[in-house]
């Protein structure tokens, strides 16, 4: 292994004690804390985690939050009632609807029905189209994460050739406008891109926000790139995660115990093999997702109690 780590868990911890320490300076001042309300539709297993552990992670820096649970069989108008009601109380200051929504649920009008001053996720339209302006918004967390990991790493990022792989409105395109913004030259590479590593291989930046597991191979990497892992994919089956990670791996184990174990996009082993820089999975970029979305809870609550 020749990569060297980056550490998201670190740079994460380094930002919940800021984001603690500036909580605590607001509940001075205000005399109550910032809160959060996190809006989870149906009993999807996975998001029931993110959102327990976003929970957490503002108990722990001293926000207020509160899990809203609706049932998977909840209509398109219980949803936009429950979100609307959010967005006119003035004792709430950030609300995050937890991605996918069940089947049958349309996302746009939901995200559309939280107030865009308390969308701490920045998937508005009006929040992304001030990214896109370049104007001051709330910017999605995980993109948000990625850049302060580099910059934090002391990473260069202006001027450098970045090739995003995957462009979602929660990862990818919001990525590509933060990297333009910071000077990169930037590259969006999705399922239909020609020859994907001929531009994988051009980038000095390499983020793969994919969901697939283990996709980007060695090959595909530029020897010595910075490569930041977005992926979060589940790997449930013992001979998968054998041929990924090695016969003899603990990974192994770990299915075999757990049932699963968590693997990126990028091929852990080659992509350490060949990288310069690689954020790991787990323990990367997932940390800071949730560590950002706590710096831009406190945003909103400063930016609430502005004189306007
Ligand atoms: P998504 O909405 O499913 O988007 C996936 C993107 O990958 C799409 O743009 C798709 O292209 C592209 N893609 C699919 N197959 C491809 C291929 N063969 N070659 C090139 N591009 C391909 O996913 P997402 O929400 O951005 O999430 C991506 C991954 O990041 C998932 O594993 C997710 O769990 C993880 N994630 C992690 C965090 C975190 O905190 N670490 C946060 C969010 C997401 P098309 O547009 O052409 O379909």
């Amino acid at each position: 292994m020749s990569a060297r780590l980056l550490d998201g868990a670190a740079v994460a911890a380094a930002i919940r004690a800021e984001v603690a320490r500036d909580a605590a300076a607001f509940r001075e001042r205000h005399g109550v804390a910032p809160r959060l309300a996190a809006v989870l539709v149906g009993d999807d297993p996975a998001s029931q985690v993110y959102v327990r552990n976003k929970i957490a992670a503002c108990r722990e820096a001293g926000l207020r939050s509160d899990e809203i649970r609706l049932a998977a069989a909840s209509t398109q108008e219980e949803v936009l009632g429950r979100v609307r009601s959010l967005s006119a109380d003035p004792d709430v200051d950030g609300i995050l609807v937890q991605l996918p929504l069940p089947r049958g649920l349309d996302r746009l009008p939901v995200l559309q029905a939280i107030d865009p001053a308390k969308d701490v996720d920045g998937l508005h339209p009006l929040n992304a189209g001030r990214l896109f302006m370049r104007l001051e918004a709330p910017v999605p967390c995980t993109p948000a994460g990625i850049i302060e990991i580099l910059d934090r790493s002391g990473l260069p990022i202006a001027g450098q050739r970045a090739v995003v792989v995957g462009r979602s409105e929660i990862v990818g395109r919001p990525l590509a406008f933060l990297l333009l913004a910071r000077d990169a030259t930037v590259t969006i590479c999705h399922s239909r891109t020609a020859d994907l590593g001929a531009v994988t291989r051009q980038a000095d930046i390499l983020v793969a926000a994919i969901g697939r597991p283990a996709f980007i191979r060695g090959d595909q990497i530029r020897p010595g790139a910075v490569v930041v892992d977005v992926g979060i994919n589940r790997v449930a089956d013992p001979a998968v995660a054998a041929s990924i990670f090695g016969a003899d791996s603990p990974r192994v184990r770990t299915v075999r115990e757990r049932g699963y174990t968590l693997v990126g996009d990028v091929h852990p082993v080659e992509g350490a093999e060949r990288a310069g820089w690689l954020t790991p999975v787990p323990g990367g970029v997932g940390p800071l997702t949730i560590a950002c979305l706590l710096k831009n809870t406190l945003r909103a609550a400063h930016r609430r109690r502005l004189p306007s």
